[in-house]
């Protein structure tokens, strides 16, 4: 589609522009407005007059100059040279434009996400004459050391292969296959493009059955994240919302990381940069980000391209997940994203809904959730891919009922409530086990059962202590504490145990940060039977100070920085020990209760 005029700009109100003699304007199509050809989108059309939605600061752009129209929506470039890029809501590569102008953006600066001239060493699999739909593999590049590219049969063609290039090195933009289609020979090219407020087609939505293990203990035991789920995590300012999300981009086992920054500061953003560039997991050889998209919207940068960034990240997601690739993708925060619609809606003097946000604040939601989800992919032999969302909501005053919060809990399977307490107690993940849910445990089953049979009983348990003792401090608070005998004392002590040694888990510690679930589980018995044995030694008369004086508590406190392959010898070692030394104290009892 070529680039005409479309109409002149009559009114500027911030990063909304009114424009007049737009007899041909479509909604949502793509815009450069004025001179220097700031991008924009059109958000609403009455007449001939339409209202656009700059993606950048409108200063400097002047009434009565044009508006030129790209025929096209808002779309994405999907190609290889994607992966290791920062790129700001409207794909423009952040650390390439710096080196072209600076440390900052350029109004209207059009830097193709995808480089134009690099050469990509592209390998067919397939040959003259083949059969192919969409979604088939024409030919795979080393996009990087951790990531292959498949170059797929774009969307809605069907037809045989006329030619294919031999192994070489070629630009995204020139043609490596020719496909005859009923509508005459389509060229491909290792680049497509994508409208980012479309969903790419796939053949099938698959049941959810596979975890993703995230390496935080609470998480993985009591609150699991599936393959292809839709994740929720709330608090408020300064509950560990981002470093949550932060840890968990770094360790969940996917493939494909897709981080988008949403109107957060522009400092966590460079901690993600840092962290991604220079941060080797244990099992691989390359830094996180050859595997990462990172998009770039932060505080500091217009808050009408946060929508942008939601919807390019997405589709980003989806172009890797066609591929046949796991990908989760992290929104911080999509409360700022609501923030933007709100504005927007304001504008536009819509109607509006609860608290000012628009009455499709639902709506809009749903629509990138919907987006998540474990797939069959298109193409004639099958694949299978995913999409896992993760997104932080920052409810103002920490209060879940408002409504971001509460229109992405409708969608959301998993919901961690991180709790203000105790993060002010600096109990991290301050995920609070008796808010947080996750709806896929029973859908997950068979797959824990296969880490460990006992899964279930160890989870249960460990939560039946937790509310235990939250009903005994009820308990407590009434009539207070001198009427707990040993046994109940002994169910504070477990429970203070299992919270410090088990789902406290710090982010900065380099064993810690990552526990893997068999470990998890192991620490889980291991407590677990801690508790039992305390039972069994108060009920034979032992006192509860002698218990917790045991020497073996110090090791089960030292448990979560064991590193994982020296584990199971530690917790064999730590499992004896226990049995030795409660038998010395039972023995003691029963010589004292022999002497009296
Ligand atoms: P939010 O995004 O909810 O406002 P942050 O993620 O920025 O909060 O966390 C605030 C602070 O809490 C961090 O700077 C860090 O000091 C501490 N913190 C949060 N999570 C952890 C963790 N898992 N381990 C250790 N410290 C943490
Ligand atoms: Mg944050």
């Amino acid at each position: 589609m070529t680039e005409t005029t479309i109409g002149t700009l009559s009114r500027i109100a911030g990063s909304f522009v009114t424009a007049k003699g737009m007899l041909n304007a479509k909604m949502f199509e793509l815009v450069k407005v004025g001179e220097v050809g700031i991008i924009g989108e059109i958000i609403r059309i009455s007449g001939n007059t339409s209202i656009i939605q700059a993606y950048e600061e409108t200063e400097g752009i002047k009434l009565g100059e044009k508006i030129i129209g790209t025929g096209k929506p808002l779309s994405v470039e999907l190609g290889p040279g994607l992966m290791g890029q920062i790129l700001d809501g409207i794909q423009r590569p952040l650390p390439l434009i710096a080196d072209k102008i600076g440390p900052w953006i350029e109004k209207g600066i059009e830097v193709p996400a995808i480089d134009r001239n690099k050469k990509w060493q592209f390998q067919p699999i397939i040959s003259k004459g083949a059969k192919v739909t969409s979604g088939d593999i024409l030919g795979v590049v080393q996009e990087t050391p951790s990531i292959e590219n498949r170059i797929m049969v774009p969307p809605e063609i069907v037809g045989v292969v006329e030619s294919i290039c031999s192994e070489g090195d070629f630009t995204v933009t020139e043609p490596i296959a020719e496909i005859k289609t009923s509508n005459g020979i389509k060229e491909v090219l290792m680049m497509q493009t994508w409208p980012v407020r479309q969903a790419r087609p796939y053949k099938t939505m698959l049941h959810i059955d596979t975890p993703l293990i995230t390496g935080q203990r609470i998480i993985d035991s009591f609150f699991p994240v599936a393959k292809g789920g839709i994740i929720a995590v709330t608090g408020g300012f300064g509950t560990g919302k981002t470093v949550l999300l932060q840890t968990i981009a770094v360790w969940i086992d996917a493939d494909i990381i897709v981080y988008i920054g949403c109107g957060e500061r522009g400092n966590e953003m460079a901690d993600v940069l840092e962290r991604f560039t220079h941060l080797k997991r244990t099992d691989s050889d390359h830094p996180l980000l050859s595997r990462s998209v990172l998009i770039a919207n932060t505080s500091n940068m217009p808050i009408l391209a946060r929508e942008a960034s939601i919807y390019s990240g997405i589709t980003i997601a989806e172009y890797y997940r066609d591929m046949g690739y796991n990908v989760a993708i992290m929104a911080d925060s999509t409360s700022r994203w609501a923030e933007a619609l709100r504005e927007i809606s304001g504008r536009l003097e819509e109607m509006p809904g609860e608290e000012g946000y628009p009455a499709y604040l639902s709506s809009r939601l749903a629509e990138y959730y919907s987006r998540a989800g474990s797939i069959k992919t298109l193409g004639t032999k099958d694949r299978e891919g995913s999409i896992t969302v993760l997104s932080a909501i920052s409810p103002p005053g920490g209060d879940f009922s408002e409504p971001v919060t509460r229109n992405t809990l409708q969608l959301a399977k998993v919901f961690w409530a991180l709790d203000f307490n105790l993060a002010h107690r600096r109990h991290y993940p301050a995920v609070n086990w008796f808010m947080s849910y996750s709806e896929y445990t029973s859908f997950l089953e068979d797959w824990f059962l296969r880490v460990d049979r006992d899964w279930q009983k160890l989870c249960g348990d460990a939560r039946a202590l937790l509310r235990e003792e939250e009903e005994l401090k009820e308990i407590v608070a009434l009539i207070g504490a001198d009427i707990l005998g040993d046994k109940q004392r002994g169910v504070f002590e477990l429970a203070k145990m299992l919270k410090e040694y088990f789902l406290m888990q710090s982010a900065y510690h380099p064993v810690d940060v990552y526990c893997p679930i068999q470990k998890t589980f192991k620490m889980l018995r291991t407590l677990l039977k801690f508790n039992e044995k305390i039972s069994t030694a108060i009920d034979s008369g032992v006192p509860l100070q002698k218990i917790l004086a045991l020497p073996v508590k110090v090791g089960i406190s030292r448990m979560k920085i064991v590193p994982s392959n020296e584990f199971d010898s530690v917790n064999a070692k730590l499992t004896a020990d226990m049995d030795e030394q409660f038998e010395v104290l039972i023995q003691e009892a029963r010589e004292e209760k022999n002497n009296d």
